[in-house]
């Protein structure tokens, strides 16, 4: 049987800042610059997902893809769309939200959430010209 990959794209924004509570104030701005300005900035982030799986023969998916959707509205859009990542995503109280660990932490949210298909590649573009791929081991 093929495997098939199928990718469902989905937008949101949301603003961050970085910063390490361990290094100095003159680290963080060397390391960081602009972005380590604390009343943040914005990015409209676009997410891709993609699933593999072998085709059901009986309804020629390899994904349920309202389940699909609806997974990434809950586990991702809901918690990230239109917030300020640092203070309102948990995941960014100890790491940085750096587009690396955005995409890390999107990962772990729909690790083992859909009902059919596996999932095989997290990537999150922050600009047209930069994305970040995850993949399972
Ligand atoms: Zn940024």
């Amino acid at each position: 049987m093929k495997v098939v990959y199928l990718t469902r794209k989905a937008e949101f924004s949301a603003s961050h800042y970085y910063h390490n509570p361990a290094f100095s104030l003159e680290e963080n701005q060397r390391i960081f610059g602009k972005c380590n300005n604390p009343n943040g900035h914005g990015h409209n982030y676009t997410l891709e997902v993609t699933v593999k799986g072998e085709v059901d023969q009986r309804s020629g998916f390899v994904v349920d893809l309202k389940d699909l959707k609806e997974t990434m509205n809950r586990e991702v859009l809901d918690a990230m769309d239109h917030r300020f990542l640092n203070k309102e995503v948990p995941e960014f109280k100890t790491a940085i939200p750096t587009t690396e660990n955005l995409a890390i932490a999107i990962w772990k949210r729909l690790e083992g959430k859909l009902k059919v298909a596996r999932l095989h590649r997290v990537r999150v573009h922050e600009t047209t010209d930069l994305f970040v791929d995850v993949y399972g081991d």
